[in-house]
């Protein structure tokens, strides 16, 4: 884990003022409460707004991490009202800029929007409005808020030279970055106009910039700071402070159930066992289904209607879908006319229906960061709601060649792998380890999230699993099994996949697989063959799902590793040794009972209707091990060998 730019300890020595204490004699306090009464009709403040607003008010450079629907716009909006001058908002959407606007002027607020489809008129008024000092004699009331889009700011001359008389006769209040995660190619929603914001701390350097995002992991929060030009963090609390004020909510929300459930590898069982859990658990309910592909969108939006008897009405939304179908999609599912819609990752932002009940992956996001974020648009409204991940590792080769070309794509994918994968660590935890919110969550009193505490959720599907639906094995042996062969496939020049090694593994064809000849026309490949016998002393005994299971951990920690070779139609993604294989394969038969604790390999498999009952037993897979030598096991965590 990396280290952050606010260390865990160093909190903050001594608070004078606390800018989240509504005690604290701020005198815009008062102010502020009064105006979010009268302009939204909010009495209370929630999650960190209390404490953004106010250092928003005290001028302070902010990253504001807060869930989806937690209520960041009063955040900037607030403040833009009590403060002099303009504030700017860079949004990356059109429909929710254009939502905002309307809401706010709705409320008497005085905002202007300048993006791509602003008329010239429109825009040179706006701009006269804003270089021309407001009041009597002026041009009427100041505007207040000015929504922009990255690529005005990053094309738009005229925007730059407007926000530099602004800054110059100290009217640029504040500029605010929504969704500021977009700003890293790290990020799972990158967009390169966002990465030229880098520009504005050099231009306005003593404008305060305030970054929000709902979705911030640990890679991409220095990466932001960085991008952005920001001070290092500090404790958002602390006034007295200096650099970043971080403010952060727990991402955790009570009330979403997360799960993932095993995918049967015959499409048309798992499309039938999707609709059964649909009817089962939210018949008449709305949800979303995201899917990987257009294509596949259309063939779960029609496996779903027939398998469920037409009772799931289903909608298909993706970049394709006319822009008034898209739209009329949208609305019959708003309005319940449609339950599902069966949707790619463009069913997103700005997509909001408060009544989600369930999100359904179909098949895996590419990564943690969009999983978060698209299972973030069930249950706005604080009910019970379902977040289910229909998961077979079979998934991950496509993911994995889908992403190839992209920055950190095969870590990205690993990282939901390794989420997917994972039968006992509680699913909120697993969250709050890759979010920065853990980190950066000291300057948050008394929060109870499982993310940052030891505690688990207590309601997802690995913290209610009980002990006898898992099966922790000691697969020390499999384990070297399986990496000698790796070994001696890739010594022979073989190709395999990783269902292909676990084939040869478990010696199925005698023990031979593909070999590739450079030379060779494809067609002409030939086959070599591993003596298990010799090199291992006999097949793996192991099912082919839990072998397969196995082989993608051992991916997942470095001991193997993937191998891509594009042909003309597709990326093949075939296992070799990783780098940590010859922890074990240089091991003598003999040597592996003896083993190191470090470097025992057990493993939990979910449990196999047939051994759910003996469950308790430890079976070696196999092989007996004449050594007990282990580090302390606590309870039934899955321990690992890692590092
Ligand atoms: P975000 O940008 O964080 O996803 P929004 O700013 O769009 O969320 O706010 C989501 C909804 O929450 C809005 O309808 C807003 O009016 C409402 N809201 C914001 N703050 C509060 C609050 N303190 N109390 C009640 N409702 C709030
Ligand atoms: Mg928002």
């Amino acid at each position: 884990r990396q280290t952050l730019p606010l260390a865990k300890k160093k909190k903050s020595a001594e608070i004078l003022l606390d800018y989240t204490k509504p005690s604290e004699p701020f005198e815009w306090a008062s102010q502020l409460k009064k105006t979010m009464e009268k302009v939204w009709g909010i009495k209370s403040f929630r999650l960190c707004q209390e404490g953004v607003c106010n250092a928003n008010m005290d001028g302070r450079d902010i990253l504001c991490v807060m869930p989806t629907g937690g209520g960041k716009s009063l955040c900037y909006q607030l403040p833009a009202l009590l403060s002099p001058g303009t504030t700017i908002i860079i949004s990356p959407l059109l429909s929710l800029i254009a939502d905002q606007v309307l809401n706010l002027r709705e409320a008497g607020v005085e905002c202007v929007m300048l993006t791509g489809t602003t008329s010239k008129q429109e825009q040179n008024e706006a701009f006269a409005r804003m270089t021309t000092k407001p009041g009597p004699g002026g041009r009427g009331k100041e505007i207040k808020l000015c929504y922009v889009t990255p690529e005005k700011v990053a094309k738009s001359k005229r925007l730059i030279s407007v926000m530099e008389q602004l800054a110059t006769s100290g009217r640029l209040a504040r500029i605010v970055i929504d969704e500021a995660h977009c700003c890293s190619a790290l990020g799972h929603d990158f967009r390169p106009d966002y990465k030229r914001l880098s520009v504005l701390k050099s231009l306005f350097p003593k404008v305060p910039i305030l970054a929000v995002t709902a979705t911030l992991s640990q890679k991409v929060l220095p990466d932001l700071l960085k991008i952005l030009k920001l001070p290092p963090l500090c404790d958002g609390r602390a006034a007295n402070s200096r650099g970043t004020c971080a403010f952060s909510a727990p991402l955790y929300r009570k009330n979403l159930h997360y799960k993932v459930l095993p995918k049967a590898t015959n499409a048309k069982v798992a499309i039938q066992e999707m609709a059964d859990w649909i009817r089962e658990h939210h018949p008449g309910e709305s949800g979303i289904v995201y899917c990987l592909s257009k294509k596949d969108t259309e063939v779960v939006a029609q496996g779903l209607m027939e398998a469920s008897q037409g009772s799931i009405k289903t909608g298909v939304y993706h970049a394709d879908v006319a822009d008034a179908a898209k739209e009329r999609i949208h609305r019959d599912w708003k309005r319940g006319k449609l339950h599902c819609v069966c949707a790619t990752i463009a069913f997103g932002l700005g997509i909001d229906k408060a009544e989600t009940r369930y999100v359904v992956h179909a098949s895996m996001s590419k990564s943690m960061d969009g999983y978060y974020q698209e299972t973030g648009r069930a249950g706005r409204d604080g009910a019970r709601s379902d977040c289910v991940l229909y998961y077979r590792h079979q998934d991950a080769s496509r993911i994995l060649s889908l992403t190839l070309g992209e920055t950190d794509g095969q870590s990205k994918v690993h990282d939901m792998l390794r989420y997917a994968q994972d039968i006992t660590t509680c699913r909120n935890k697993i969250f709050g380890k890759y979010f920065a919110s853990s980190a950066l969550l000291s300057s948050e009193k008394g929060d109870k999230s499982p993310e940052n505490l030891d505690s688990p959720c207590g309601h997802c599907d690995n913290c209610c699993r009980s002990s006898d639906q898992k099966q922790t094995l000691d697969m020390t042996r499999a384990v070297w099994k399986a990496l000698k062969v790796a070994e001696a496939v890739s010594r022979a020049g073989g190709r395999v996949t990783l269902s292909g090694l676990a084939d040869v593994v478990r010696g199925l064809a005698g023990g031979t697989f593909p070999v590739v000849q450079p030379s060779k026309a494809q067609s002409s490949e030939t086959r070599g063959a591993v003596d298990l016998e010799a090199l291992c002393g006999g097949k793996l005994i192991l099912s082919k799902e839990r072998t397969e299971t196995l082989l993608l951990d051992l991916v997942l920690n470095g001991y193997l590793q993937e191998d891509f070779h594009a042909t003309a139609y597709a990326v093949n993604v075939y296992v070799q040794p990783g780098p940590k294989a010859t922890r074990y394969t240089r091991l003598a038969s003999g040597a592996v009972d003896e083993i190191a604790a470090s470097l025992v390999y057990e493993f939990t498999f979910l449990a196999t209707g047939k051994s759910a009952a003996q469950s308790s037993t430890r079976a070696t897979a196999g092989v007996k091990r004449k050594s007990t030598a282990k580090k302390g096991t606590t309870g039934d965590s899955k321990k690992r060998v890692k590092g």
